[in-house]
């Protein structure tokens, strides 16, 4: 282990060095006494080049995208090129304020008009709002926008939203603060949407159907037609979760195969570093007659080619949801992601994506069991059952081995309707020899069940921090450094 900021310590070392003061000091009595110090604080004195040191090797003991691989599914941790940043690093771009004159910022706009227009085209739909700032914020609009939807028709009685039981987490969470009701629709043996069982459920008080694809278990739902069939029937409206649309770029469009709404997330799909949680961009997107709901303003441009903040639909749109225009920084750099790729890149994205995850599948099946073993997308879902059964290795014993094996964890535990669940997304950015390499260490793993269980009950083996009781740390958080 190497030492600590505190143990580098040396008394009257420094990293600065300032000019000799040439004011006067604060005079006496300036600080009333029982607000002064009364003991140096203990700060370590160290060089610069110590804190340089110090904060690298901080940053080392973490994981991150540029150290190594990242496959946490449903979360698309990809490499994002590195000109977004220095792009808009430009001060043109870092110091603008949202309150500066519209004929000030025409350029920011016009990035901001062709951003909707893009996710238009790309999605199929007619209009987009840029407004939510991540993907839960964009599903509560488009349920907000269903909802006004209805009211404006007089369709009080329609309560109701159906989501299977593949969606993600956020679906329900979503449409239970929108006001809506869920209903819960089990899925197939394939992990589809059972038309039959879906039919039998469907009555006049459904508001809509909410479908996460593709969905949790990797899967493409094929058929969206007969559901947005039986969903129109009652005149109920098609979201669709699009979170994960690096799976479908330029391959199929939302608008094409049945749905009304849905939304997207910038920060998967097309760039911006994850970290910390945020920050993120949910834009979403509606057919033609839903525009007049959408959250105002809008990016538009007039007939002499300028641009402006457009508040025509106010009075019926569902209000603003957002300070300002959303996080522009975070639309920018989708903006810039989609224009250096072209439209035969977005393609070539989806089809990357869905290689990658395949090629991982077929390798992978041998050795763990797959229960939708299916072609899949973006991301596949194995289980961790077959090591449980005849070892008690559990799901959460491979993924902290992962750890000392150079990898970050797939997501586990999650989809919930499988045990042991581990989903797998390798991204469009990684080379055959990455995916080859953990491959080999996943296979590793499962050699290790066999021949050596306890050694892998006790993993990580050589992280910082071995296993935390990660119970206690949820009551008795701590977060206090200790020397
Ligand atoms: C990530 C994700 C969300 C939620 O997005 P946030 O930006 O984290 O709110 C919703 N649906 C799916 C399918 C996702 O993968």
């Amino acid at each position: 282990m190497t030492k600590t900021i505190f143990e580098k310590h040396s008394p009257g070392r420094k990293g600065y060095t300032l000019p000799p003061l040439d004011i006067n000091a604060a005079p006496a009595g300036c600080i009333p006494d029982k607000f002064r110090r009364q003991q140096a604080l203990r700060l370590p004195e160290v060089s610069e080049l110590d804190t340089m040191r110090h904060f690298i090797e901080l940053s080392h003991m973490n994981h991150f995208i540029e150290k190594g691989f990242y496959p946490l599914g449903s979360c698309t941790m990809k490499y994002n090129p590195k000109l977004n940043e220095s792009l808009l690093g430009n001060c043109g771009w870092s110091d603008l304020h949202p309150d500066q004159p519209e004929s000030t910022v025409q350029g920011a706009l016009e990035l901001m008009f062709e951003l909707q227009n893009d996710l238009a085209e790309i999605s199929g739909l007619d209009a987009v709002t840029l407004q939510p700032v991540a993907g839960a914020h964009g599903e509560f609009a488009g349920l907000k926008i269903m909802h006004a939807y209805h009211l404006a028709k007089g369709n009080h009685h329609k309560t109701k939203i159906i989501l299977p039981d593949s969606a993600h987490g956020t679906n329900p969470a979503s449409c239970t603060l929108a006001g809506f009701e869920v209903v819960q629709l089990k899925s197939d043996e394939r992990g589809m949407v059972d038309l039959e069982a879906l039919k039998a459920i469907v009555d006049d008080n459904v508001a809509g159907f909410m479908l996460t694809n593709p969905s949790t278990l990797g899967i493409f739902e094929t058929q969206t037609a007969q559901i947005a069939e039986v969903i129109h029937g009652v005149d109920g409206l098609m979201y669709m979760d699009g979170a994960n649309l690096n799976a479908l770029l330029g391959v199929a469009r939302p608008g094409d195969i049945g749905f009304d709404v849905m939304h997207f997330n910038l920060h998967k799909t097309f760039a911006t570093p994850h970290g910390g949680g945020g920050p993120g961009s949910g834009p979403v997107g509606v057919r033609a007659d839903l525009v007049r709901f959408l959250p105002v303003p809008m990016a538009a441009r007039r007939d002499d080619g300028s641009y402006f903040l457009d508040y025509a639909h106010e009075a019926t749109s569902v209000g603003k949801l957002h300070s300002y225009f959303g996080n522009f920084a975070v639309n920018a750099r989708a903006y810039i992601y989609i224009r250096m790729l072209g439209a035969t890149g977005l393609r070539r994205v989806a089809e990357n994506a869905i290689i990658n995850a395949n090629y991982i599948l077929r390798r992978l099946e041998k050795h763990f069991l797959v229960p939708y073993p299916q072609t899949c997308m973006h991301e596949f879902v194995a289980s961790g059952d077959w090591q449980k059964k005849k070892h008690g290795v559990k799901t959460l014993d491979i993924a902290k081995r992962l750890l000392d094996k150079g990898y970050h964890a797939p997501t586990i535990y999650f989809p919930l309707i499988v045990s042991e669940a581990m989903m797998i997304e390798p991204t469009e950015t990684e080379s055959k020899q990455t995916l080859d390499e953990f491959i080999e260490a996943m296979i590793e793993i499962a050699t290790e069940a066999d021949e050596n269980p306890d050694m892998l009950k006790a993993a990580p083996h050589s992280t910082p921090v071995r296993r935390v009781d990660d119970t206690r740390a949820v009551r008795q958080l701590d977060v206090r450094f200790v020397t």
